[in-house]
């Protein structure tokens, strides 16, 4: 009972530490950012700092050095961590994201010596990414000796030429989907492609591992795990959450603005900083609820339902804050350095996820599917506070 309650004390002491550290890495991040809006940059320093401060271990179980921010309960730190980091600097919320996810893939189905192992680099300071992305035929796997061999390359991988150990998928020839990290020390990484309107700190190049072999040890999972749900879809909260922050941000920068020059008080302006605020909110509400949902032990696919229509909300939340800013800051948020036209940029960018379209059409056949009505169906949910 002692030992549970130390525990509990212990997880709940790390998690808010591990928001204050974001908290205060996002305000240091949020200097650099215009330095770093340039073609093929990283934000290295502040990758440093998150390690230093225990953010790349905090997704970890606190038994292995963690705040358990993947747990049921770590679920309101994680979206306070992501938020804030997002909040500071775009780029930097993506990697961080992509270093969850990594993390998340491999405790819910590595094996135990792969998690331990795992566990040790990202406590060491590895920063871990995700990457699925790729042109078809993407990358194999073919049989080689006791182990496998990789052919082919992955695009728009987040932190190229920087991740050591991503989480890659790759397809065997009898078509089977499996999850691997390689050591890509020496896959080939081209960031040329990389010309990005925004998030260019992200360094989400082209990382070809043709040749690179790979032991069982490497190889995370089963068959189609990466896409087992409701995992699969349910994570999409936390790229949400990152960009919620961004859109705070945003609000704040234009609330900034028109405070300076002396526009706030007109009528029209302040009809718009009530409608971004609105649309701030509504990212926040969604987000936090998606957090907490995507632990639900009810339904899972109302889980994914939910969340597929949260990442929406949160999407058209961000385009509405942008036209806002936009109108109410006239050309000035336009014109380089000014704050507002870096984060339009990294915004609008980032706001781009995979199959918006169909992640709206399964949500909505969900609920036509459904006899129930709607309200019974989120408030039967289970949430945990
Ligand atoms: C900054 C940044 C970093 C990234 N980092 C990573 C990373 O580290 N790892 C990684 O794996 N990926 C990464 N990505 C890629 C990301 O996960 C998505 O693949 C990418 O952003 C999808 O963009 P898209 O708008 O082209 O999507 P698409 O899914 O191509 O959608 C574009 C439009 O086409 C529609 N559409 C989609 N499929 C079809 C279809 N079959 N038929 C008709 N219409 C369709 C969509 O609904 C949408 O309207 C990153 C992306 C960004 C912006």
């Amino acid at each position: 009972m002692t030992q549970l309650h130390d525990d509990l004390a212990s997880a709940s002491s790390r998690r808010a530490a591990a928001v204050a550290a974001a908290r205060l890495i996002a305000a240091s991040a949020r200097r650099t950012q215009q330095e770093l809006d340039v073609d093929g940059a990283f934000p290295a320093a502040e990758v440093r700092a998150l390690a230093e401060h225990g953010l790349l271990a905090a997704p970890l179980p606190v038994r292995w050095g963690g705040a358990g921010l993947l747990e049921r309960d770590g679920s309101k730190a994680l979206a306070l961590v992501l938020s804030a980091i997002g909040a500071g600097s775009l780029p930097l919320g993506r990697l961080y994201e992509g270093h969850v996810n990594a993390i998340g893939l491999i405790l819910a189905y590595g094996r135990i010596e792969q998690q331990e192992m795992f566990a040790a680099k990202s406590r060491e300071g590895h920063l871990f990414a995700v990457w699925n992305t790729q042109r078809e035929p993407g990358v194999r796997l073919a049989a080689q000796g006791a182990g496998w061999r990789l052919q082919g390359a992955k695009i728009f991988a987040s932190g190229a030429g920087f991740v050591r150990y991503p989480l890659i998928t790759a397809r065997t020839e009898a078509g089977d989907l499996l999850m691997v990290i390689p050591d890509a020390a020496n896959a080939r990484v081209d960031l040329s492609q990389w010309r990005a309107h925004g998030m260019r700190a992200s360094a989400s190049g082209a990382v070809d591992f043709s040749d690179l072999g790979v032991g069982d040890d490497s190889i995370i999972g089963g068959p189609d795990d990466f896409h087992r749900q409701p995992m699969f879809s349910t994570g999409a909260w936390r790229f949400a959450a990152v960009q919620y922050g961004a859109v705070a941000s945003l609000f704040d920068l234009a609330r900034a603005h028109l405070v300076k020059a002396d526009r706030a008080g007109d009528p029209h302006q302040l009809a718009r900083l009530g409608a971004a605020a609105i649309a701030v909110e509504t990212a926040r509400l969604w987000v936090f609820e998606a957090a907490t949902r995507s632990h639900g032990s009810g339904d899972p696919a109302a889980s994914v339902a939910y969340v597929n229509l949260a990442r929406l909300a949160v999407e058209r939340a961000g385009l509405e804050a942008l036209e806002l800013a936009h109108r109410s800051v006239g050309l000035a948020a336009f014109l380089r350095p000014h704050p507002i036209e870096r984060l339009s940029r990294d915004l609008a960018t980032y706001l781009r996820q995979p199959a918006p379209d169909e992640a709206l059409c399964e949500a909505a056949n969900f609920l036509v599917t459904s006899p129930r009505p709607i309200a019974e169906i989120w408030e039967n949910e289970d949430a945990p506070d």
